[in-house]
């Protein structure tokens, strides 16, 4: 599921990055070429969070972004139940899709200006309810929702 993530996350990225170029202008060099997926932790704290960094390579500086997502959306997933309150409203699929819009909306901005990317005002949130529209286009998305039938997956498990 790492790869299923990544390329998500990646895909979308990249359509949004083309769509915010047309829009404002090329934002190199603080574009980053990839964000990458850091897999899914536990955290009491958030449902996901970005990380932004940079590297130097001599005169060269290459800006890196890394997503992660709370643990508990893969246990969600794997239908898991669990002890916490609404557990499927905070973790459920339909979180999952807005906590990655959300995340990649820090993404992007950051391309613009690195403290844009910490932001969490009307600009993200605009940014984030178009990322989640797009998100639910993709076939990949609806792929991932119909496989939360479990009742059904069973039956076919090899
Ligand atoms: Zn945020």
């Amino acid at each position: 599921m790492e790869t299923y993530f990544e390329h998500l996350i990646n895909a979308t990225y990249q359509a949004y990055q083309d769509i915010l170029i047309k829009k404002h202008g090329n934002i190199y060099p603080l574009r980053s070429a990839v964000v990458k997926f850091g897999g899914f932790q536990l955290s009491y704290n958030w449902h996901g969070r970005t990380r932004l960094g940079k590297e130097e390579i001599g005169n060269l500086t290459i800006y890196t972004k890394e997503i992660h997502l709370n643990i508990l959306f893969a246990y969600c997933l794997a239908g898991l139940k669990s002890d916490i309150p609404n557990f499927t409203d905070h973790f459920g699929f339909r979180k999952l899709i807005n906590t990655i819009a959300h995340e990649l909306a820090h993404c992007l901005m950051a391309n613009y200006k690195l403290n844009f990317g910490q932001e969490h005002g009307t600009e993200h949130q605009e940014l984030t309810q178009d990322i989640e529209a797009f998100l639910w286009t993709l076939y990949e998305v609806k792929e991932l929702e119909r496989l939360q039938n479990w009742k059904e997956l069973v039956k076919g498990l090899g």
